[in-house]
C-alpha cells in the first residue's frame, strides 16, 4: 500500500487587491500547484526539489496536513485526508508524520529527552489507556528513539549545550517518537555546516535502510543524490521524478571528509 497517494492536487491562492478608494476590489488567483499527482511507497526516500516559487512549500504544507487542497485527492496511510474533519486532520499530521525542521525548533529550557517525549504527551489526550503505564512507556520510548540517533549519552542536555548536528538528531528522534507512517523534512540540513550536513544525511540514509519513509524538500543537487528518488516542481506542476542511479553514501563521504579536514589542519 503506498503511504503518499495524492491526485489531481490544485492549490490555488485567492489574493483580493484593491487599486484605488474608487475601485472595487478584484481577485487574483496563483495556481500553486495546478494538478499534481504523486506517490510514495513504504520505505521511499524521496527528495523535492524546484527553483523558488515552483510550489514545494505548498506542496510541503499538503503533504504535513497543514493545509488542504483546493481540489483532489491526498490520501495518507489509507486514509482521505481531503474530505477529513478538522479533528481527524489534526490528529492524522500528529499521528502519522513527523516533521523535521531547518531550525530544529526544540524548545530551549527542556532536555533533550523532555523534547523527544513531547509528542507522546499530546498523543496521551487521544487515548484513555492508565496513566501509568503510558508514563513508563513514554520515557522508555524517548529514550529508544534518542538511541537510534546515536544521543543516549546525551539524554539530559539543554539544546544550548548540543552542537547543531546533535540538535538535529534530537529533532529527529522527536520525529520518530510516534512511529509515523513518514518523515518530513523541510531543508534539515539548511543551518549545519559540510560535516555535520553528512552525519545528518547518513543518519537519514540509515534510518531508511531500516525501513522509514522519508520525503525531504532541498536546493542542493549534492544532497538529493544520497536519497533514493527526486521530484522536481516547477511552476506548480511535477516536471520529473527520476530516481537516483547513483547514489552517494554520507557516511563514507563523512569519513572522507573529515580525513581532509585533519589533514588541512595539520598543514596549518
Ligand atoms: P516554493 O516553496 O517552491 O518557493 P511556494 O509554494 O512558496 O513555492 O509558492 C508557490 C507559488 O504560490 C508562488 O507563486 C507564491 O508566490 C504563491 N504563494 C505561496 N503562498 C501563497 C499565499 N499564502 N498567498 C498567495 N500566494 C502564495
Amino acid at each position: 500500500m503506498s503511504v503518499i497517494e495524492m491526485r489531481q492536487i490544485k492549490r490555488e491562492y485567492r489574493m483580493d487587491t484593491k487599486k484605488s478608494k474608487r475601485k472595487q476590489s478584484e481577485a487574483v488567483i496563483v495556481r500553486a500547484l495546478r494538478g499534481l499527482d504523486f506517490s510514495a511507497e513504504e520505505g521511499e526516500f524521496v527528495s523535492v526539489m524546484g527553483p523558488s516559487g515552483s510550489g514545494k512549500s505548498t506542496l510541503m504544507n499538503i503533504l504535513g496536513c497543514l493545509d488542504k487542497p483546493t481540489s483532489g485527492t491526498y490520501m495518507l496511510d489509507g486514509v482521505e485526508t481531503s474530505t477529513s474533519s478538522a479533528n481527524t486532520f489534526a490528529y492524522i499530521r500528529n499521528r502519522k508524520i513527523g516533521f523535521v525542521f531547518q531550525s530544529f525548533n526544540l524548545l530551549s529550557r527542556t532536555t533533550a529527552l523532555e523534547n523527544v517525549e513531547l509528542p507522546l504527551f499530546y498523543r496521551q489526550k487521544d487515548k484513555n489507556d492508565g496513566k501509568q503505564r503510558i508514563n513508563l512507556s513514554r520515557k522508555e520510548k524517548a529514550i529508544a528513539a534518542l538511541r537510534e540517533v546515536g544521543l543516549e549519552n546525551r539524554m539530559d542536555h539543554f539544546p544550548s549545550q548540543l552542537s547543531g548536528g546533535q540538535q538535529q538528531r534530537v529533532a529527529i528522534a522527536r520525529a520518530m517518537v510516534n512511529d509515523p507512517a513518514f518523515i518530513l523534512a523541510d531543508e534539515p540540513t539548511g543551518n549545519l555546516d559540510t560535516g555535520m550536513t553528512l552525519e545528518i544525511m547518513g543518519l537519514f540514509q540509515q534510518l531508511n535502510d531500516m525501513g522509514k519513509t522519508i520525503i525531504m524538500v532541498t536546493h542542493e543537487p549534492e544532497l538529493a543524490a544520497y536519497t533514493k528518488r527526486i521530484i522536481t516542481l516547477r511552476d506548480g506542476n511535477l516536471v520529473s521524478d527520476c530516481p537516483v542511479t547513483e547514489r552517494g553514501n554520507a557516511l563514507s563521504d563523512l569519513a572522507k571528509w573529515k580525513k581532509d579536514h585533519l589533514l588541512l589542519a595539520e598543514d596549518i
